[in-house]
């Protein structure tokens, strides 16, 4: 199984009656293809699939020369984005959006909490507070790691399981 789930490239070739792209365009392959055989591919809905093949688990990735990408799944590159910014999109950028936007909602104001400020977690760090919330990690500020993006708050971690219950051994040391 090739790796690489995050890739960008130039097309080089177009498959049999693929329409709407050209040789020499810019793409952002997607990171997963649709399965396009449970009830939401059947209603169009590819983006929230229940059974998606992730691109590197389900079939090769792009880590290679040369990658066959589903047509439908490419997003065209803007001129001025730099390639290796670019292939960032499908996921470490993608992801986060979905989780910020989509699943948490999150608005002016909202506490952000964190775990793991990776590739994923810094981006996620950054649009939670270009959507208004406050992010922060469970980090303290003498183990927090250079990658963590500066704007993120160091909150310390717990042994909680949900943050209701973290919240509340913050606030009273005796409770568990
Ligand atoms: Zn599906």
């Amino acid at each position: 199984m090739t790796q690489g789930h995050e890739a960008s490239g130039t097309i080089v070739e177009l498959g049999a009656g693929v329409t709407g792209w050209k040789e020499g365009d810019r793409v952002i392959p997607s990171a997963g293809r649709p399965c396009l055989k449970c009830r939401k591919c059947r209603r169009g809905a590819f983006t929230d699939c229940l059974s998606l093949n992730l691109m590197a688990f389900a079939y090769d990735g792009a880590w290679a020369e040369y990658h066959v990408a589903q047509a439908s799944g490419m997003t065209k590159i803007p001129d001025n984005v730099p390639m290796d910014q670019a292939a960032l999109l499908a996921d470490a950028v993608s992801t986060p959006y979905a989780a910020v936007v989509r699943t948490g909602k999150v608005h002016m104001g909202n506490a952000v909490a964190v775990w793991g400020v990776g590739g994923v977690g810094t981006h996620l760090v950054q649009l939670a507070k270009l959507a208004g919330g406050v992010p922060s990690s469970p980090l303290t500020s003498t183990t927090q790691s250079s990658s963590a993006p500066s704007d993120s708050v160091p909150i310390t971690p717990c042994a909680a399981t949900t943050l209701s219950s973290c919240r509340r051994s913050r606030t009273s040391p005796t409770a568990a």
